[in-house]
């Protein structure tokens, strides 16, 4: 045995504990868990005292490494964390708050760094493998482009991206579709549902799984949550060492769906990060606040709302919340607010014009959530999770045109080529036995 090596097991505890490579590449666990590390490593305090100073790939390789290196030793961390983050987490003074841009990547989302760093570290985790990896995806929109450019041109891996056909913006639409070669767009006739169906019924078929590997790559997968942490630990950093403000710490407000974006905060927190607190900030898909507020888990069938990435009602990465932490932990860390859309809006106008500046629908949720959590202890930073052209059609009604970022001029230029497909797996059983 190897002492000390970092171990990861599922949140139902009824599977193996396994190596980071192995659960990474599995996704979920075999008990239908998710899988979590065994202990949440902390930064040496030489580290922790330098997150300030540190560059923003520094900060990444610090982060990620304790949670990697039985599998990638810190030479090909390196290359990894230099080749994901090409672009950065800038923490921007609006209105005598702190905004966090996590949208400064190829998809214009956040998704875009647990995405990114996911692709790379498959890649080399399979290195020399000569069976082809497939990776499949379901997506309502934001996360299958995210994922279609982290795969992008990544050697051994195909992707096939299945998104219900006319039921997704015309830019997320060219962001899956217009990459062409490893990538496939599926535009399925019929709804998300259906999408999540096809996929799950294809990892069940025997005859696709003997010819083939078969990868998802949704967002409980502990690889694309680990590498979220890093933005928190840079952004508290700074701010702890009075570049922004203060000095004091932060409190964090995170527009939350899925919870994979708060939960890796978390991380960052117990790793040792300065982080005062989190403020979860849902639209009115508002089980986490509701739990929050009363210690009782009650999931909802989701609603639709403007701030659609967030349209969760059911979110997975709880479990992981509550397999790390009691519910006086989680109290004690992190505060519940629910927006409506008129809220949501109001915000995007009041923001506007008071500072000229442009939040999308999710990033006005978080902003709004500060608001009715009244005084904090220092200053709030707001995790800004999209662009606002990416929600133009939400956002440009009350503010006007919206300058658009060279991301989104380079997707909107491409043409998207989906195939489609009826909402039935003989047809996208024939595509994938086609496609090699
Ligand atoms: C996915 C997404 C969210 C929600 O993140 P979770 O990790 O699922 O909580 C928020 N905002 C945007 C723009 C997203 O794409």
């Amino acid at each position: 045995m190897i002492p000390f090596a970092m171990r990861y097991h599922s949140t139902r505890g009824n599977s193996d504990p396994v190596s980071f490579a192995a659960s990474a590449l599995a996704g979920l666990a075999p008990d239908g868990g998710l899988y979590i590390p065994e202990t949440i490593p902390e930064y040496r305090g030489s580290v922790r005292k330098s997150l300030g100073t540190m560059r923003f790939q520094e900060i990444a390789f610090q982060t990620i490494l304790p949670y990697v290196k039985d599998d990638i030793p810190s030479a090909a961390l390196e290359d990894l964390v230099s080749a994901a983050f090409t672009f950065t987490a800038p923490l921007v003074p609006v209105s005598s708050r702190l905004v966090l841009e996590l949208f400064h990547g190829p998809t214009a989302a956040f998704k875009d760094f647990g995405a990114r760093f996911m692709a790379r570290c498959f890649a080399w985790l399979r290195r020399g493998e000569s069976k082809p990896l497939s990776i499949l995806v379901a997506t309502s929109g934001d996360t299958g482009g995210a994922v279609a450019d982290g795969f992008f041109g990544v050697e051994g891996i195909t992707v096939t991206v299945l998104y219900p056909k006319g039921r997704v913006s015309e830019l997320q639409e060219k962001q899956i579709a217009g990459l062409g070669g490893n990538i496939s767009a599926l535009a399925v006739e019929g709804s998300f549902d259906d999408c999540q169906r096809l996929v799950k019924s294809a990892f069940a078929d025997k005859e696709l799984r003997a010819s083939r590997t078969l990868s998802s790559a949704n967002s409980i997968n502990i690889s694309r949550l680990i590498p979220q942490a890093v933005y928190y630990a840079a952004a508290a950093g700074r701010a702890a060492a009075g570049k922004t403000d203060s000095g004091l710490p932060l409190t964090m407000a995170v527009p939350s769906g899925n919870f994979g974006n708060l939960t890796a905060g978390l991380y960052a927190m117990a790793m040792g990060a300065p982080i005062a607190s989190f403020i979860a900030a849902t639209n009115i898909n508002k089980t986490v606040p509701d739990y929050l507020e009363s210690g009782k888990y009650k999931t909802m069938p989701s609603q639709a709302t403007i701030s659609n990435a967030m349209d969760v009602g059911a979110p997975s990465n709880f479990e992981r919340m509550i397999a790390h932490w009691s519910y006086r932990d989680l109290k004690s860390r992190i505060r519940g607010f629910s927006v409506t859309d008129d809220e949501t809006r109001k915000t995007i106008a009041d923001v506007f014009n008071r500072g000229g500046y442009y939040l999308d629908p999710h990033g006005a949720v978080g902003w709004a959530a500060v608001s009715k959590a009244g005084k904090l202890p220092g200053p709030a930073a707001i995790l800004a999770t999209a662009h606002p052209a990416k929600f133009a059609q939400t956002v440009e009604p009350i503010t006007g045109p919206v300058p658009v970022p060279p991301s989104i001029k380079s997707a909107l230029s491409r043409t998207a080529r989906a195939e489609t497909i009826p909402p039935e797996l003989s047809a996208l059983k024939e595509f994938l036995l086609r496609r090699e």
